[in-house]
Protein backbone atom coordinates (compact mmCIF):
# COMPACT_ATOMS: atom_id res chain seq x y z
CA UNK A 1 0.00 0.00 0.00
CA UNK A 2 1.09 3.73 -0.70
CA UNK A 3 1.91 5.52 1.94
CA UNK A 4 1.80 9.43 2.48
CA UNK A 5 3.50 11.03 5.61
CA UNK A 6 2.68 14.82 6.12
CA UNK A 7 4.81 16.68 9.08
CA UNK A 8 3.31 19.72 9.78
CA UNK A 9 3.65 22.76 12.52
CA UNK A 10 4.95 25.94 12.78
CA UNK A 11 8.25 27.42 11.71
CA UNK A 12 11.12 26.57 14.10
CA UNK A 13 9.01 23.64 15.17
CA UNK A 14 11.84 20.90 13.89
CA UNK A 15 9.96 19.37 11.20
CA UNK A 16 13.16 19.04 9.08
CA UNK A 17 14.89 17.54 12.05
CA UNK A 18 11.68 15.01 12.82
CA UNK A 19 11.63 14.33 9.34
CA UNK A 20 15.43 13.83 8.55
CA UNK A 21 15.81 11.30 12.04
CA UNK A 22 12.39 9.55 11.80
CA UNK A 23 12.23 9.05 7.28
CA UNK A 24 15.79 9.81 6.18
CA UNK A 25 16.15 5.85 5.78
CA UNK A 26 12.61 5.01 4.44
CA UNK A 27 12.64 5.24 1.14
CA UNK A 28 10.16 7.25 0.57
CA UNK A 29 10.37 10.67 -1.11
CA UNK A 30 10.96 13.59 0.77
CA UNK A 31 9.58 17.25 -0.60
CA UNK A 32 9.86 20.42 1.22
CA UNK A 33 7.10 23.54 0.77
CA UNK A 34 10.11 25.87 1.44
CA UNK A 35 11.99 24.54 -1.77
CA UNK A 36 8.21 25.35 -3.74
CA UNK A 37 7.97 28.42 -1.88
CA UNK A 38 11.42 29.21 -3.22
CA UNK A 39 10.36 28.49 -6.70
CA UNK A 40 7.25 30.21 -6.81
CA UNK A 41 8.78 33.91 -5.52
CA UNK A 42 12.07 33.28 -8.40
CA UNK A 43 9.22 32.67 -10.79
CA UNK A 44 6.93 35.59 -9.90
CA UNK A 45 10.05 37.55 -10.02
CA UNK A 46 10.97 37.90 -6.06
CA UNK A 47 13.90 37.28 -4.25
CA UNK A 48 14.17 37.65 -0.87
CA UNK A 49 11.27 40.53 0.01
CA UNK A 50 7.75 39.61 -0.87
CA UNK A 51 5.53 42.43 -1.62
CA UNK A 52 2.51 41.60 1.01
CA UNK A 53 -0.01 40.98 -1.97
CA UNK A 54 1.86 38.72 -3.97
CA UNK A 55 2.34 36.99 -0.87
CA UNK A 56 -0.59 34.68 -1.06
CA UNK A 57 -0.98 33.94 -4.44
CA UNK A 58 3.14 32.78 -4.09
CA UNK A 59 2.24 30.47 -0.94
CA UNK A 60 -0.70 28.95 -3.18
CA UNK A 61 1.15 28.37 -6.52
CA UNK A 62 4.07 26.47 -4.16
CA UNK A 63 1.13 24.54 -2.63
CA UNK A 64 -0.03 23.43 -6.03
CA UNK A 65 3.40 22.62 -7.43
CA UNK A 66 4.12 20.38 -3.84
CA UNK A 67 0.54 19.14 -4.31
CA UNK A 68 1.23 18.21 -8.09
CA UNK A 69 4.78 16.89 -7.26
CA UNK A 70 3.23 14.51 -4.94
CA UNK A 71 0.91 13.01 -7.14
CA UNK A 72 3.21 12.15 -9.70
CA UNK A 73 5.62 10.23 -7.07
CA UNK A 74 2.61 8.30 -5.83
CA UNK A 75 1.31 7.58 -9.56
CA UNK A 76 4.83 6.48 -9.82
CA UNK A 77 4.43 4.14 -6.83
CA UNK A 78 6.62 5.96 -4.55
CA UNK A 79 5.82 7.01 -0.88
CA UNK A 80 6.24 10.53 0.27
CA UNK A 81 6.44 12.48 2.68
CA UNK A 82 5.77 16.19 2.73
CA UNK A 83 6.71 18.58 5.26
CA UNK A 84 4.29 21.55 4.67
CA UNK A 85 2.71 24.27 7.44
CA UNK A 86 -0.56 23.19 6.40
CA UNK A 87 -2.02 25.60 9.57
CA UNK A 88 -5.52 25.19 8.65
CA UNK A 89 -8.09 22.39 8.09
CA UNK A 90 -9.41 23.71 4.41
CA UNK A 91 -5.75 23.67 2.95
CA UNK A 92 -5.43 20.12 4.30
CA UNK A 93 -8.59 18.48 3.25
CA UNK A 94 -7.98 20.36 -0.30
CA UNK A 95 -4.53 18.84 -0.34
CA UNK A 96 -5.90 15.06 0.27
CA UNK A 97 -9.11 15.49 -1.73
CA UNK A 98 -6.84 16.28 -4.70
CA UNK A 99 -4.58 13.26 -3.99
CA UNK A 100 -7.02 10.34 -3.47
CA UNK A 101 -9.34 12.09 -6.49
CA UNK A 102 -5.84 11.60 -8.66
CA UNK A 103 -5.21 8.33 -7.89
CA UNK A 104 -8.23 6.92 -7.96
CA UNK A 105 -9.07 3.63 -6.52
CA UNK A 106 -5.35 3.61 -5.47
CA UNK A 107 -5.11 2.55 -2.00
CA UNK A 108 -2.90 5.25 0.32
CA UNK A 109 -2.38 5.31 4.07
CA UNK A 110 -2.30 8.82 4.93
CA UNK A 111 -0.39 9.97 8.18
CA UNK A 112 0.05 13.24 9.48
CA UNK A 113 2.54 14.07 12.33
CA UNK A 114 1.53 17.79 14.43
CA UNK A 115 4.87 19.36 15.87
CA UNK A 116 4.45 20.28 18.96
CA UNK A 117 7.40 21.21 20.82
CA UNK A 118 8.08 22.01 24.81
CA UNK A 119 9.24 25.80 25.29
CA UNK A 120 12.80 24.69 25.56
CA UNK A 121 13.11 22.82 22.48
CA UNK A 122 11.66 25.65 20.54
CA UNK A 123 13.14 28.02 21.65
CA UNK A 124 16.66 26.15 20.83
CA UNK A 125 15.22 26.25 17.41
CA UNK A 126 14.86 29.88 17.66
CA UNK A 127 17.71 30.33 18.26
CA UNK A 128 19.62 28.42 15.70
CA UNK A 129 17.94 30.16 13.16
CA UNK A 130 18.82 33.54 14.29
CA UNK A 131 15.30 34.45 15.16
CA UNK A 132 14.80 36.87 17.80
CA UNK A 133 11.04 35.89 18.76
CA UNK A 134 10.41 34.74 22.11
CA UNK A 135 8.77 31.41 21.89
CA UNK A 136 5.69 32.93 23.97
CA UNK A 137 4.80 35.12 20.54
CA UNK A 138 5.32 31.39 18.15
CA UNK A 139 3.05 29.66 20.69
CA UNK A 140 0.01 32.54 21.11
CA UNK A 141 0.49 32.59 17.44
CA UNK A 142 0.19 29.01 16.52
CA UNK A 143 -2.50 28.60 19.42
CA UNK A 144 -4.82 31.12 17.42
CA UNK A 145 -3.77 30.14 13.71
CA UNK A 146 -3.30 26.37 13.72
CA UNK A 147 -6.28 24.08 13.92
CA UNK A 148 -5.11 20.20 15.25
CA UNK A 149 -6.44 17.85 12.39
CA UNK A 150 -9.13 15.53 13.04
CA UNK A 151 -9.99 11.99 11.67
CA UNK A 152 -12.39 13.91 9.38
CA UNK A 153 -9.77 15.89 7.25
CA UNK A 154 -9.64 11.85 5.73
CA UNK A 155 -6.21 10.72 7.28
CA UNK A 156 -5.54 7.33 8.98
CA UNK A 157 -3.84 8.04 11.91
CA UNK A 158 -2.45 11.78 13.35
CA UNK A 159 -0.03 11.94 15.77
CA UNK A 160 1.33 14.64 18.25
CA UNK A 161 4.84 14.96 18.23
CA UNK A 162 6.50 16.43 21.53
CA UNK A 163 10.05 16.10 21.70
CA UNK A 164 10.81 12.57 21.68
CA UNK A 165 7.14 11.44 22.25
CA UNK A 166 5.06 10.72 19.62
CA UNK A 167 1.37 10.04 20.48
CA UNK A 168 -1.18 8.76 18.56
CA UNK A 169 -4.41 11.65 18.78
CA UNK A 170 -7.64 10.68 17.04
CA UNK A 171 -9.92 13.57 18.59
CA UNK A 172 -13.70 13.01 18.04
CA UNK A 173 -15.03 13.12 14.60
CA UNK A 174 -16.15 16.91 13.74
CA UNK A 175 -18.12 16.38 10.23
CA UNK A 176 -18.99 20.20 10.49
CA UNK A 177 -15.00 21.16 10.03
CA UNK A 178 -15.28 19.31 6.45
CA UNK A 179 -18.41 21.27 5.69
CA UNK A 180 -16.93 24.52 6.55
CA UNK A 181 -13.38 23.85 4.91
CA UNK A 182 -15.32 22.69 1.48
CA UNK A 183 -17.76 25.59 1.56
CA UNK A 184 -14.80 28.13 2.15
CA UNK A 185 -12.42 26.30 -0.57
CA UNK A 186 -15.41 27.34 -2.69
CA UNK A 187 -15.64 31.11 -1.45
CA UNK A 188 -11.72 31.17 -2.41
CA UNK A 189 -11.94 29.64 -5.70
CA UNK A 190 -14.70 31.99 -6.65
CA UNK A 191 -12.75 34.93 -5.21
CA UNK A 192 -9.81 33.52 -7.06
CA UNK A 193 -11.44 32.91 -10.61
CA UNK A 194 -12.72 36.63 -10.08
CA UNK A 195 -9.62 38.08 -9.30
CA UNK A 196 -8.15 36.00 -12.42
CA UNK A 197 -10.90 37.97 -15.01
CA UNK A 198 -10.63 41.02 -13.89
CA UNK A 199 -6.77 41.16 -14.34
CA UNK A 200 -7.20 39.68 -17.85
CA UNK A 201 -9.75 42.38 -18.73
CA UNK A 202 -6.86 45.11 -17.45
CA UNK A 203 -3.93 43.29 -19.37
CA UNK A 204 -6.43 42.68 -22.51
CA UNK A 205 -7.25 46.71 -22.05
CA UNK A 206 -3.59 48.06 -21.77
CA UNK A 207 -2.87 45.62 -24.14
CA UNK A 208 -5.38 46.86 -26.96
CA UNK A 209 -4.32 50.47 -26.04
CA UNK A 210 -1.50 49.56 -28.59
CA UNK A 211 -4.23 49.71 -31.72
CA UNK A 212 -7.28 51.33 -30.37
CA UNK A 213 -7.81 54.96 -30.96
CA UNK A 214 -8.02 56.75 -27.77
CA UNK A 215 -8.29 60.82 -26.00
CA UNK A 216 -5.32 62.57 -26.04
CA UNK A 217 -5.19 65.82 -23.57
CA UNK A 218 -3.27 67.77 -23.81
CA UNK A 219 -2.51 69.44 -20.34
CA UNK A 220 -1.10 72.17 -21.40
CA UNK A 221 -2.85 73.96 -24.07
CA UNK A 222 -6.62 71.74 -24.11
CA UNK A 223 -5.83 70.52 -27.37
CA UNK A 224 -7.36 67.41 -27.64
CA UNK A 225 -7.24 64.52 -30.00
CA UNK A 226 -9.08 60.82 -30.78
CA UNK A 227 -6.07 59.46 -32.37
CA UNK A 228 -3.83 55.95 -31.68
CA UNK A 229 -1.01 55.60 -30.31
CA UNK A 230 1.42 55.51 -33.49
CA UNK A 231 -0.62 58.83 -34.74
CA UNK A 232 -0.49 60.49 -31.65
CA UNK A 233 3.53 59.35 -31.42
CA UNK A 234 4.14 60.25 -34.98
CA UNK A 235 2.74 63.65 -34.69
CA UNK A 236 4.86 64.75 -31.32
CA UNK A 237 2.53 63.54 -28.20
CA UNK A 238 4.60 62.74 -24.85
CA UNK A 239 1.37 59.96 -24.12
CA UNK A 240 1.89 56.39 -22.79
CA UNK A 241 1.96 53.78 -23.75
CA UNK A 242 4.83 55.63 -25.83
CA UNK A 243 6.03 57.95 -23.79
CA UNK A 244 5.57 57.16 -20.00
CA UNK A 245 2.99 54.28 -18.33
CA UNK A 246 -0.90 54.83 -18.16
CA UNK A 247 -1.84 55.22 -14.40
CA UNK A 248 1.35 57.05 -13.27
CA UNK A 249 2.20 60.38 -12.99
CA UNK A 250 4.12 61.91 -16.32
CA UNK A 251 3.80 64.58 -19.13
CA UNK A 252 0.59 64.24 -20.79
CA UNK A 253 0.98 66.76 -23.84
CA UNK A 254 0.97 67.79 -27.43
CA UNK A 255 4.00 67.99 -29.55
CA UNK A 256 3.47 72.04 -29.67
CA UNK A 257 3.65 72.63 -25.55
CA UNK A 258 6.96 72.10 -23.40
CA UNK A 259 7.15 69.35 -20.82
CA UNK A 260 8.25 72.51 -18.43
CA UNK A 261 4.49 73.54 -18.32
CA UNK A 262 3.06 70.21 -16.97
CA UNK A 263 2.02 68.89 -13.64
CA UNK A 264 4.94 66.25 -13.79
CA UNK A 265 7.33 69.21 -13.99
CA UNK A 266 5.96 70.70 -11.70
CA UNK A 267 6.02 68.02 -9.55
CA UNK A 268 9.28 67.05 -10.03
CA UNK A 269 11.21 70.33 -8.95
CA UNK A 270 14.27 69.74 -7.65
CA UNK A 271 14.44 70.01 -3.35
CA UNK A 272 11.00 69.10 -3.81
CA UNK A 273 9.40 66.13 -2.55
CA UNK A 274 8.19 64.20 -5.62
CA UNK A 275 4.76 63.71 -4.08
CA UNK A 276 0.88 65.13 -5.18
CA UNK A 277 -1.06 66.78 -2.76
CA UNK A 278 -4.42 67.28 -4.33
CA UNK A 279 -4.70 70.23 -2.10
CA UNK A 280 -2.45 72.08 -3.55
CA UNK A 281 -3.59 71.32 -7.04
CA UNK A 282 -5.47 74.09 -9.06
CA UNK A 283 -8.83 73.12 -11.00
CA UNK A 284 -7.15 72.04 -13.89
CA UNK A 285 -4.25 70.09 -12.43
CA UNK A 286 -6.48 68.45 -10.35
CA UNK A 287 -8.41 67.31 -13.91
CA UNK A 288 -5.39 66.36 -15.14
CA UNK A 289 -4.49 64.55 -12.19
CA UNK A 290 -7.41 62.22 -11.43
CA UNK A 291 -7.51 61.92 -15.36
CA UNK A 292 -3.92 60.49 -15.15
CA UNK A 293 -4.69 58.10 -12.30
CA UNK A 294 -7.66 56.48 -13.90
CA UNK A 295 -6.39 56.03 -17.03
CA UNK A 296 -6.11 54.27 -19.58
CA UNK A 297 -9.94 53.93 -18.72
CA UNK A 298 -10.22 57.98 -18.34
CA UNK A 299 -9.11 58.00 -22.54
CA UNK A 300 -11.78 55.40 -23.92
CA UNK A 301 -14.34 58.40 -23.64
CA UNK A 302 -14.72 61.98 -23.95
CA UNK A 303 -14.68 63.99 -21.04
CA UNK A 304 -16.68 66.43 -22.01
CA UNK A 305 -19.55 64.71 -23.61
CA UNK A 306 -22.13 63.93 -21.65
CA UNK A 307 -23.45 60.66 -22.02
CA UNK A 308 -26.40 60.31 -19.45
CA UNK A 309 -30.10 59.65 -20.63
CA UNK A 310 -31.74 62.93 -19.34
ZN1 LIG B 1 -0.54 71.42 -26.17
Amino acid sequence: MLKLIIVMGANCTGKTYFINTHFRDCKADILNVYDYQQRAYNEAGFGESIPLSAQFGCLMRANNLLLADTINKLQAGRDVVVEQTFYKAKRRIAFIDAIREALGTAEIKTEIYVMCPDDARWEANLRERGSNRSVESCRKQAAEEIEFPNPVEGFDEIYEVTGEKIRLRMDTLQPEIVDRAREELAQEAERIQAENEKKRRRRELIESMNTRPFWHYCEVCGKKEFITADEAFNSGWDYPPQMGIFGLLGPRKCGNCSIINTLYWKIHTPGRFPIVLEGELSPEELITWRRIKNEPESLLHDENSNNDIS
